[in-house]
């Protein structure tokens, strides 16, 4: 057996993308059992008889090896035109200024409009793409990666969210290519600004209680046990504009671990386009799919997930695509109305929807309806103590 290298507990806080101030020692490997991957795949996890708790977040489990295969160029190039509502309060960072050690962030805007990054977009979308297809991990911490979702590293054979969204690799090819751009561009969503939209709100700290870091993100071999995904606060997203209790629950006074933010009021209506070039069905297909999701389903955008913030519907507003082999975005033929994109939702049906334990997963945690109680707030002290995160579908 490999002896595993160290890694600390910030940098793996970092690759999922949380804000962690506390500092803590490297982490201890030799207490994990062997890797053995065969095994894991067969291994019920001992949570399945755990308790219920309520905590923000929770991992849709890896599922099978990533397929891994050549590109292939489709016929349908294109373009959707989408909106994006916000059911709850939305903060996506922009300016910051400092006041001593405390830390005020604007939204996101230019001039005329407050925005949602295109690469915050593609982030979502790529995810739950990623999740469904069984694509590799991209993570700073390559160790705590299972191997077969280690990252691509041979653009010859690329999992399914690399061939369409594309990736770097390391070694060049015989070509001298080492990176592969993709085959999807988003837009910037934008809000044009008219009225007063956002609401200045101090935010308790984003940062998760120590101990669960590694006791939730790592399975008994050392290894994440899957994708991360936040909840939905159900009874805000019943709350819709009447947001101000839910604003006694967040908010926090003004101190080094706390930022204040200026965040959007529920119920704005953004909107930003997706332009695709030779996509094959199945890919165009999976596109439509992760945009819209399915009926009770929500993204969830931007900063402060655990708090509840961001939960989001995005809807296909216009679908059109250019005549075969006639690729040029400036002369677009509208001949697909809206309903025709369940001709691609049909082709991925049977092949990645149904019976997909992934799928399954992202249904229930995904879903804007459920049993978690975050009335009293997102992280509970007292739930550290008990036992290992139950699985997703335990919650359903
Ligand atoms: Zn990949």
């Amino acid at each position: 057996m490999a002896q595993k290298k160290s890694f600390s507990l910030d940098d793996l806080a970092k690759a999922h993308g949380i804000e962690r101030k506390v500092e803590e020692k490297k982490e201890d490997y030799s207490k994990y059992e062997p890797k053995k991957y065969k095994e894991r795949n067969n291994f019920t996890p001992k949570s399945s008889n755990s308790t219920l708790f309520t905590y923000p977040f929770n991992f849709v489990s890896l599922g099978d090896k990533v397929e891994k295969e050549e590109r292939k160029l489709g016929k349908n190039s294109g373009k959707i035109e989408c909106s994006l509502i916000n059911y709850t309060p939305i903060f996506t960072g922009g300016e910051k200024s400092k006041s001593g050690k405390h830390t005020t962030e604007q939204f996101l805007e230019d001039k005329d409009n407050y925005i949602i990054s295109a690469s915050t977009l593609k982030g979502e979308i790529r995810n739950i793409i990623e999740t469904i297809t069984h694509s590799c991990i991209r993570c700073k911490n390559e160790e705590i990666v299972p191997e077969e979702f280690k990252p691509c590293d041979n653009l010859k054979r690329l999992c399914f969210a690399c061939r369409l969204f594309g990736t770097t690799v390391e070694k060049a090819d015989e070509n001298g290519n080492s990176a592969y751009s993709g085959r999807v561009y988003f837009s910037d969503a934008k809000l044009p600004k008219v009225g007063n939209s956002t609401t200045v709100i101090t935010l308790k700290p984003m940062g998760e209680p120590r101990e669960t870091l590694k006791k939730y993100y790592l399975d008994r071999f050392g290894e994440i046990r899957g994708r991360k995904f936040y909840w939905h606060h159900t009874n805000q997203l019943e709350n819709k504009k009447n947001y101000q209790n839910y604003e006694n629950i967040i908010k926090d006074r003004a101190k080094p671990t706390t930022t204040t933010v200026h965040f959007l009021k529920p119920l704005k209506t953004f909107s930003f386009k997706v332009e695709f070039k030779n996509l094959t069905d199945i890919e165009l297909g999976m596109l439509i799919y992760a945009l819209e999701l399915e009926k009770d389903l929500l993204h969830k955008i931007g900063r402060g997930k655990a708090l509840g913030l961001g939960s989001c519907k995005i809807s296909i507003n216009s679908f059109e695509l250019f005549e075969e082999n006639r690729y040029n975005f400036s002369s677009f033929t509208p001949n697909r109305k809206v309903e025709d994109k369940n001709i691609y939702l049909e082709k991925i049906k049977n092949r990645y929807l149904e019976n997909n334990s992934q799928v399954k997963q992202l249904r229930v945690i995904l879903n804007e309806k459920n049993k978690l109680d975050f009335s009293k707030g997102a992280y509970l002290r007292r739930d550290s103590n008990k036992g290992n995160m139950p699985e997703i579908l335990s919650y359903k």
